[in-house]
């Protein structure tokens, strides 16, 4: 590193501060992504036509069963989209994928605050605190959030590996 480097870095350290929180959001939604990678978790669906109720979010199959059952004319979606929480099929529950508005992240924040976050965290918390740390990375309470999971995610992989290896001969 030049001399020149580190005197900028030293001099502008709100931008160091903010590379080190990049850092660290980065690092979590890597670990709480990959723990979530097991879930295959579709685009969600919505129905269209004359009489169809257009507000709920549907699994592919389940919004052709509308159609095919006549409660709409067509299927329409198959794409992300911003929501205030979490998104599941209205038939079958299932999760589909979402981003979240503002509202929707601060709400979350709120919810994880509320409680104490305990192991072990599965594929689908994880899912949705990478959301809900990705709406805004840098905010310090989804940051906090975000990392303790992460941590959490990375306790469960080792104590897993530790029996694993017991486990051999
Ligand atoms: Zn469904």
């Amino acid at each position: 590193m030049s001399a020149w480097r580190t005197i900028s870095l030293w001099m502008d350290m709100s931008e160091f501060v903010e590379e080190k929180t990049q850092d660290l959001s980065g690092a979590a939604l890597l670990v709480l992504n990959a723990h979530a990678n097991s879930l295959d978790v579709p685009f969600p669906h919505w129905i269209g036509g004359a009489d169809a109720d257009q507000g709920p979010s549907y699994c592919r199959s389940c919004a052709e069963a509308e159609v095919a059952a006549g409660r709409a004319e067509y299927v329409d979606g198959g794409w992300q989209q911003e929501n205030d929480g979490c998104c599941h099929c209205e038939t079958c529950g299932r999760l589909l994928d979402y981003t979240l508005t503002e509202y929707g992240a601060s709400e979350e924040i709120d919810h994880y605050m509320g409680t104490e976050l305990a192991g072990p965290i599965s594929p689908e918390d994880a899912f949705h605190i990478a959301k809900m740390l990705e709406q805004d990375e840098k905010n310090p309470q989804a940051l906090s959030i975000g990392i303790q999971a992460a941590e959490l995610i990375k306790a469960q992989q080792s104590a897993i590996e530790a029996a694993g290896l017991k486990v051999k001969p």
